[in-house]
């Protein structure tokens, strides 16, 4: 079995184009099942990775970069 990142709050998958929020216990959230809880910081879930990598930085496999061709 797979294990992939969830949201805390409702238990479905974080995908790295959603937007969600860190929470004061530096857990992603959905920013729809956010609620009341304390925002720490949003955006997409690709941005939050890249933010904070000190607690999230274990994520980045989940979510590979994708590989831009440069046009030249
Ligand atoms: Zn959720």
């Amino acid at each position: 079995m797979r294990i992939v990142p969830h949201c805390g709050a409702c238990m479905q998958p974080l995908k790295s184009s959603q937007h969600a929020i860190l929470d004061d216990a530096n857990g992603l959230i959905h920013k729809n099942c956010a609620g009341g809880r304390m925002i720490k910081d949003q955006g997409t879930v690709d941005e939050l990775i890249d933010r904070h990598p000190k607690w999230l930085g274990d994520l980045r496999k989940y979510y590979p970069k994708r590989n831009f061709k440069l046009i030249k």
